[in-house]
């Protein structure tokens, strides 16, 4: 077997799958992506896959604008992926929130995106079936849509692999030495691969990879939990809301159920060792919060529920880049609750960046050096006003 690459990438889920995609382009076989599990089997497997405009900063919007024009293509000349693209409600519930809220539409609209600002009344033009009673503000953008998120990998993960990316499953990196003349040995339970450039896209065990290189990263993995229910909606649609106030998220599935997240901690989790089953509070909670603001679901009940891990970094961007103490050691990781709504952007950025071609994006802020040392900081969501 071939053990020799130009790079190999670390982590298969949607933003390694989409790195292996682009760079395929133009290095197919020189390329490698080891995963210790199975494709998508990390956080991006158990996301929602919804893509949002309405964020709070425009370098995340644009990159979402390009991701959301990249799969509308794809699902319009390739099968196996599709864009639903229903609108997303955003709800405030207090005083406060309106203002930002507010900044954030007219940041939104400046850079071109189809968002408005609603008083609670006008709620009922999108939808009649959100309780607006609490509400003190809201938004909605008709171009928000989701994605299954494993289809995203695959879809990914199959054109690489048929311009001749090697895909390694089942293949943990369990370390990594550099040879005298620079080449990386990445060592699995069955392999040794040498490659010249190594990509690290771990996702939350990316601190734990960079441990290897005897290096720490300023991320912290944190628990988010979602839940779905059996069907009780029929023919009714509804768009995807958001309610900031309350920290609930409702996206519509397939055979009229709803997905229902949010239960976000503000603590670090180990990803090798986190409660993967949903708590029974957020299983209680989820199902109040959704019948105060979908009375609908009186007739609901929450059938799986999951929790899987986001990584915060101390400023809520991602480090994307070469780290700069370990030459051919290149970074994209920390990517919060916005990793699948990014991921064609970041691959192609990263594949910009690492074939030495100059990327259109703004990538001053993703800079992964920015941080001198490794402090301690809080946990920041990245989905919120
Ligand atoms: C419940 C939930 C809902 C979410 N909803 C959304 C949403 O609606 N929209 C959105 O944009 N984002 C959402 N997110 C966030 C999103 O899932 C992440 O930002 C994204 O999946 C990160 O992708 P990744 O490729 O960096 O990490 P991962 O998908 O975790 O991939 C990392 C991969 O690396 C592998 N790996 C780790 N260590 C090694 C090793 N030593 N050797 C080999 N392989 C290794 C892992 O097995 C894993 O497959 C959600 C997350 C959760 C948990």
């Amino acid at each position: 077997m071939k053990n020799k690459y130009s790079f190999s990438i670390i982590g298969g889920g949607v933003i390694g799958c989409s790195v292996a995609y682009h760079l395929s382009k133009e290095l197919g076989e020189e390329v490698v992506l080891l995963e210790k599990d199975f494709i998508a089997s990390g956080s991006s497997g158990l996301s929602a896959g919804i893509l949002s405009h309405q964020l709070w900063n425009e370098i995340d919007i644009e990159l979402v604008k390009k991701s959301v024009e990249w799969i509308k293509k794809e699902s319009e000349e390739e099968e196996g992926i599709v864009l639903n693209q229903d609108g997303l409600l955003k709800l405030v519930c207090t005083e406060e929130e309106i203002e930002p809220l507010k900044r954030n539409v007219n940041m939104q609209q400046s850079i071109g995106c189809d968002v408005r600002f609603l008083e609670p009344n006008d709620v009922e033009d999108i939808t009649p079936e959100i309780a607006i009673k609490d509400v003190t503000g809201a938004a909605y953008c008709p171009d928000d849509s989701y994605v299954d998120p494993y289809q995203l990998c695959v879809h990914f993960a199959k054109a690489a692999e048929e311009r001749g990316v090697r895909f390694l499953q089942r293949s943990e990196v369990k370390g990594i030495e550099r040879k005298e003349d620079g080449v990386f040995q990445l060592r699995t339970a069955r392999d040794t691969v040498e490659s010249e450039t190594v990509i690290i896209c771990a996702g939350p065990w990316s601190k734990k990879v960079t441990k290897m290189l005897e290096f720490e990263l300023p991320l912290k993995p944190y628990r988010t939990q979602a839940a779905i229910t059996t069907p009780f909606m029929g023919e009714v649609k509804i768009p995807m809301v958001h309610d900031v106030s309350n920290s609930l998220y409702m996206k519509p599935e397939t055979g009229g159920t709803i997905l229902a997240g949010d239960g976000t901690e503000s603590t670090e989790s180990d990803p090798d060792n986190f409660k993967e089953k949903p708590g029974f509070d957020f299983m209680t909670s989820i199902s109040e919060k959704m019948l105060r603001r979908l009375p609908r679901s009186e007739n609901a009940r929450l059938v799986r529920g999951w929790s899987g891990l986001c990584t915060a970094t101390p400023d809520r961007r991602p480090l994307i880049g070469f780290h700069s103490g370990t030459e051919g050691l290149f970074l994209a990781v920390g990517f919060n609750a916005l990793g699948v709504m990014r991921a064609p952007a970041i691959g192609e950025m990263v594949s910009d960046l690492i074939c030495g071609r100059r990327t259109q994006d703004d990538i001053a802020e993703f800079d992964p050096n920015r941080f001198e040392k490794v402090e301690d900081f809080e946990i920041t969501q990245g989905f919120t006003l």
